[in-house]
C-alpha cells in the first residue's frame, strides 16, 4: 500500500546569552568539565533561580522571527524526572504559559505552522567513553538557556522538513538568537512521524526520533521510519507510540522507550520564579530592533532587484553577506552588478583566503562605487573583477585603481578602427572562415582586438566597429 508521512517537529535551540538562564555562570560551548558551574546550576538545596532577562528577550526575538505572537504573560513550570545529568531532578520549563504562540514558515508556497515556542534550561552531559565501566557527569551545560519550538504536524515530505529546518536556522541566526550550529548541538531536532494511507485524513500513531543533529540525518531518519512503519502496517501490525534513537552509522532507528514506560513528569508551577509580564510597548521595542528576515529579503531581491532565485538564495544565506549587499544597493542601486561582484568575485576571494565578510578591507561604499563604474560602462567586466581583487588584498578607491592601471574604457573610434584594421589584416584566414559561414570566428577576432587594446577595451564599441568592417 502507499502511505503519506505526517511529520511534526520539536526544535531545541541554545540562546546566545552571556550567562546561563538562572545563574551568573558563563554560557559558552565546551570547556573543561564542571568548570562553569555554581551552587545554583548544580542544583544545591537552598539556592534560588533568577531569570536572565536577555534570555527572555532572545526568546521573544525568536518568536518574532517566525511571525509568532509574543505573549504578555508567561510563566515557568517544573518538569520532574530523575537522571544523573539533571542534578536538581527537575527541569525548569514553560508548560502552561509559553512565551510565544503561533507563527509559521512558508516553504514553496505552503505555510508550515508553529504551535508555540517556550523557554527551558538545558541539562548536563554524561560522558561514557573516558573510563571503562564508569560514566562521568559534566554539568557545564546545566542551565544553558534553550528555546523549544513545537510545530503542528503539517509536514508531508522529507524535503519540506529539511527546507524548514534550514530556514529556521537562518531566521534564528538573523535574529541573533542562536548560532544554529547543528553539528555542535546548538540546534537539535526531534522528528515526530506517523504514516497514513494515501487519500486518508486520519493520522496514524507516531514515533518520535530524538536529537537529530544534521539535515542529512533528519532525511535518513525519516526515510527509515517511513519504511519501518509501512512494513509494520503492510504485514497487518500496528505502530506503537514510542521514542526512538537514530543511529547515524547504521542509518536505522531503535526504540528507547514506549508510551507505557513514558515518564509522568508531574508538572507544576515553578514557585521560585515569578511570572513574566511583557507590555505591548516592550514587545514593540523588540519588534522594531529586528532585522529584515531572509524570506522578505528574498522577495525584495527577486521581485524588485531582478535577481534570479538562485542569486537571491545565495545572498540571503549569510546575514553579513546580505547586509553588505543591501548597503551597496541602497547607495548605488546597481543590483545586478553588485550581485555579480559579490557572488562571483568576492565569494571566490573569501573562499581562497578562508576569511569572512567581517574581515574585508573595503567598505560598502567602495564596493558600491566599483559596481557603478562597471554599470556605467566605464570599465569592463575583467577590470571590475581585477579591481575587486586589488581592493580585497590592499583596500583602495576603485576609480583611482582604474585610472592608475589604464582600465577606463576607451571608445576612441579612430584608435579602435586602426586596431581593428590591423587585426583583420593579420588574421586573413579567420576573416575568410567567418565569411564562409563560421560564425564563431567573430568571437575569436573580438578576442584578438580586445587583447590588442588591453585593459581599457570596450567590448561594445569594439563589436560595433568590427561588425561594420568585416
Ligand atoms: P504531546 O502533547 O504528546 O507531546 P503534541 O501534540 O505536543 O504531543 O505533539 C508533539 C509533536 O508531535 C508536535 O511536533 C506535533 O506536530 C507532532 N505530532 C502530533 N501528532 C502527530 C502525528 N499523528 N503524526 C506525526 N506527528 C505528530
Ligand atoms: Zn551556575
Ligand atoms: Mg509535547
Amino acid at each position: 500500500m502507499s502511505y503519506i508521512p505526517v511529520i511534526g517537529l520539536e526544535i531545541h535551540a541554545e540562546l546566545l546569552t552571556d550567562s546561563k538562564v538562572f545563574c551568573g555562570c558563563a554560557n559558552e560551548f565546551g570547556g573543561d568539565a564542571n568548570t562553569r558551574v555554581c551552587p545554583r546550576c548544580s542544583g544545591l538545596p537552598g539556592t534560588l533561580p533568577i531569570l536572565n532577562k536577555q534570555a527572555v528577550v532572545l526568546a521573544a526575538r525568536a518568536g518574532l522571527a517566525i511571525d509568532g505572537r509574543v505573549n504578555n504573560y508567561s510563566s515557568f513550570d517544573r518538569k520532574n524526572y530523575f537522571y544523573p545529568d539533571l542534578p536538581k531532578a527537575y527541569q525548569i520549563t514553560q508548560f502552561e504559559n509559553p512565551i510565544c504562540t503561533g507563527g509559521y514558515i512558508e516553504i514553496d508556497g505552503k505555510k508550515l505552522r508553529i504551535h508555540h515556542l517556550h523557554i527551558e534550561e538545558d541539562a548536563g552531559k554524561l560522558v561514557h567513553d573516558d573510563y571503562e565501566g564508569i560514566s562521568m557527569a559534566d554539568y557545564n551545560r546545566c542551565g544553558v538557556p534553550l528555546i523549544e519550538i513545537v510545530t503542528e504536524p503539517d509536514f508531508r515530505s522529507v524535503e519540506e522538513v529539511q527546507k524548514f529546518v534550514e530556514q529556521m536556522a537562518l531566521r534564528l541566526k538573523y535574529a541573533g538568537v542562536c548560532d544554529a550550529k547543528m553539528e555542535q548541538g546548538s540546534m537539535r531536532v526531534d522528528v515526530n512521524i506517523s504514516i497514513m494511507p494515501a487519500g486518508s485524513t486520519v493520522f496514524g500513531t507516531r514515533a518520535e526520533i530524538k536529537n537529530l543533529n544534521s539535515i542529512k540525518a533528519i532525511g535518513r531518519a525519516i526515510e527509515y521510519e517511513i519504511k519501518r512503519q509501512s512494513e509494520i502496517l503492510d504485514s497487518g501490525g500496528t505502530v506503537v507510540q514510542e521514542t526512538r534513537r537514530f543511529n547515524d552509522n547504521h542509518g536505522d532507528t531503535k526504540a528507547l522507550r514506549s508510551k507505557e514506560e513514558a515518564h509522568d513528569y508531574r508538572y507544576f508551577p515553578e514557585p521560585d520564579i515569578p511570572p513574566v509580564f511583557m507590555s505591548d510597548e516592550e514587545i514593540d521595542t523588540i519588534r522594531k530592533s529586528m532585522p529584515e528576515m531572509p524570506n522578505k529579503r528574498f522577495l525584495r531581491y527577486t521581485q524588485e532587484y531582478g535577481l534570479t532565485a538562485e542569486e537571491a538564495n545565495l545572498i540571503v544565506s549569510d546575514r553579513a553577506f546580505s547586509d553588505l549587499y543591501d548597503e551597496c544597493c541602497f547607495e548605488g542601486k546597481c543590483y545586478k552588478k553588485t550581485a555579480s561582484l559579490m557572488l562571483v568575485g568576492l565569494n571566490r576571494l573569501l573562499n581562497d583566503t578562508q576569511e569572512s565578510v567581517s574581515d574585508i578591507k573595503f567598505g560598502a561604499s567602495e564596493l558600491s562605487k566599483l559596481a557603478s563604474l562597471w554599470d556605467e560602462n566605464k570599465i569592463n567586466s575583467n577590470s571590475a573583477m581585477e579591481i575587486l581583487e586589488r581592493m580585497f588584498r590592499s583596500g583602495g578607491d576603485p576609480a583611482e585603481i582604474a585610472e592608475k592601471n589604464g582600465m577606463i574604457m576607451t571608445d576612441n573610434t579612430d584608435e579602435l578602427s586602426g586596431i581593428v584594421d590591423k587585426v583583420l589584416s593579420e588574421n586573413a584566414d579567420a576573416v575568410e572562415g567567418y565569411k564562409n559561414g563560421n560564425a564563431k570566428l567573430f568571437g575569436f577576432l573580438m578576442g584578438r582586438v580586445i587583447a590588442e587594446v588591453g585593459k581599457s577595451a570596450n567590448p561594445a564599441a569594439i563589436k560595433k566597429i568590427l561588425s561594420e568592417k568585416i
